[in-house]
């Protein structure tokens, strides 16, 4: 790869950091015609390691904040023997680095390429900044071939937002320079993008990929009808990939039923991009093990937990030289498994449950938003717009109706005997047909 602009180069032979080895390393699986994908276990966390020590020593050598926690764990040299020994190094939270460009940051800032920011629910963004090599080189090193078909014939539409947070120019730089194929930046409901225009480029340009969050591709296919825009005939896709909210099974098979394509979960995030990527056995999400290293601990005492067990899901990045993320507090729910998926994957598999202050306690127990979901999606009345309300132990479930039949009081009165009848949960039922729409992070949970 050769890029070149009026100012510099950024050539994948002539730049280098402290990552030269690993270009060596996906080099070497290219000519032997594999990719990281499906490699003997041994051969994925014999790299790990040696990603995790390089990127040890770079934040030793650049960054004074981490070399400060690395000193004060015990470490004399950046370094560690073992996979197993990760649990040493300690933990990054999100509050070090909230609303601090510095904290973290590993190289002088002309070498920044490209800062992102988180949308700062909190109301204080976490700024992550990537060299240009960071984008266009590193990123793009591990290749996904088993996990993504798309080739040059492929047109993704991306309906993701492109200000500010990594997702739109993320997959715009994976399908345009990983797969060579032509991408329509629809964005999220920005000025230059209303929803009719929309998909009146998607079907102009056939397209056959759409990045996007559950939610908007609900609500595409809903604009659809209203447009005039005949999903299947005017729009036919391949593949659609939901990101940056997460959701359950059911509303996942909804999507594919309406869009009459498959649908994948993809997990990442603006701080450490790509983490995991679901193939079609659709049994979980084979995390990105070329790029980052996932561990869960209990978000309590912070100790690791063994395969199997939910909490907090941790990510190490392994190729960054801007701003290395190394062992991050997510703030996601989730457990991980050894891969012994049909599709032949041998790298992880992950199982997401949501973000930590999404989770639903009731009844002395702690719900996934998305398992709730998954319930309530299997009423085919219920539309795909509700909000779960848990109010001083009320919970209450507020859902639009879906071509049905059923009066308001009929619909509310099915919902509540569902919801007891599958999980025994008791809930307050409000049948509303005016749930807003949103163009930004569909919030659906109010605790
Ligand atoms: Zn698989």
């Amino acid at each position: 790869m050769k890029l070149q602009s009026h100012k510099m180069t950024v050539s994948i032979d002539e730049h280098s950091s402290h990552l030269e080895p690993f270009k060596v390393f996906f080099k070497q699986l290219d000519d032997e015609g594999v990719t990281i994908e499906k490699l003997p276990r041994q051969r994925i966390e014999d790299y790990q390691l040696k990603a995790i020590n390089s990127t040890l020593a770079h934040i030793w050598n650049r960054n004074e904040y981490y070399r400060s926690q690395l000193v004060a764990a015990g470490f004399t040299e950046p370094k560690i023997e073992s996979l197993e020994h990760l649990t040493s190094i300690p933990l990054l939270k999100k509050a070090v680095i909230r609303g601090d460009k510095q904290k973290i940051l590993c190289v002088d800032h002309k070498e920044i390429g490209q800062v992102h920011l988180t949308s700062g629910t909190s109301g204080v963004p976490t700024y992550t900044s990537y060299t240009l090599a960071d984008q266009y080189i590193y990123d793009l090193l591990p290749k996904y071939l088993e996990l993504f078909k798309e080739s040059e014939v492929d047109v993704a539409a991306i309906a993701l937002p492109y200000e500010f947070a990594l997702p739109g120019l993320g997959f715009q730089r994976l399908f345009q320079f990983a797969f060579g194929m032509a991408v329509l930046s629809l964005g999220k409901g920005g000025y230059m993008a209303p929803v009719d225009k929309s998909l009146e480029l998607m079907k102009e340009y056939q397209a056959t990929v759409l990045a996007t969050t559950p939610s908007y591709a609900a609500l595409l296919a809903e604009e659809s009808e209203r447009a005039g825009i005949k999903i299947g005939e005017d729009i036919r896709l391949k593949k659609i990939l939901l990101t940056g909210e997460g959701c359950s099974a059911t509303f996942r098979e909804r999507l594919e039923k309406w869009w009459g394509c498959e649908v994948s979960f993809f997990y990442g995030s603006t701080e450490c991009g790509g983490v995991a990527v679901e193939c079609s056995e659709h049994n979980g999400y084979h995390v990105m093990e070329g790029h980052v290293k996932v561990e869960i601990i209990d978000p309590v005492t912070e100790e690791r937990l063994p395969n199997g067990r939910t909490g907090e899901i941790i990510v190490t990045t392994l190729l960054r030289e801007g701003m290395p993320m190394v062992r991050y507090r997510s703030g996601d729910i989730g457990n991980i498994q050894k891969s012994n998926c049909a599709c032949g994957i041998t790298m992880d598999l992950l199982h997401l449950r949501g973000r930590m202050e999404n989770m639903l306690h009731l009844g002395g127990e702690d719900y996934s938003p998305f398992m709730i979901e998954h319930f309530l999606m299997e009423i085919p009345d219920v539309g795909m717009w509700y909000h779960f309300k848990l109010n001083q132990g009320v919970f209450k479930i507020e859902a639009e109706p879906f071509r049905t039949e059923l009066s308001d009081e009929q619909l509310a009165a099915k919902i509540r005997k569902h919801m007891s009848d599958r999980i025994g949960i008791d809930c307050e039922v409000e049948i509303r047909h005016d749930i807003p729409r949103t163009f930004g992070k569909a919030t659906r949970v109010f605790i």
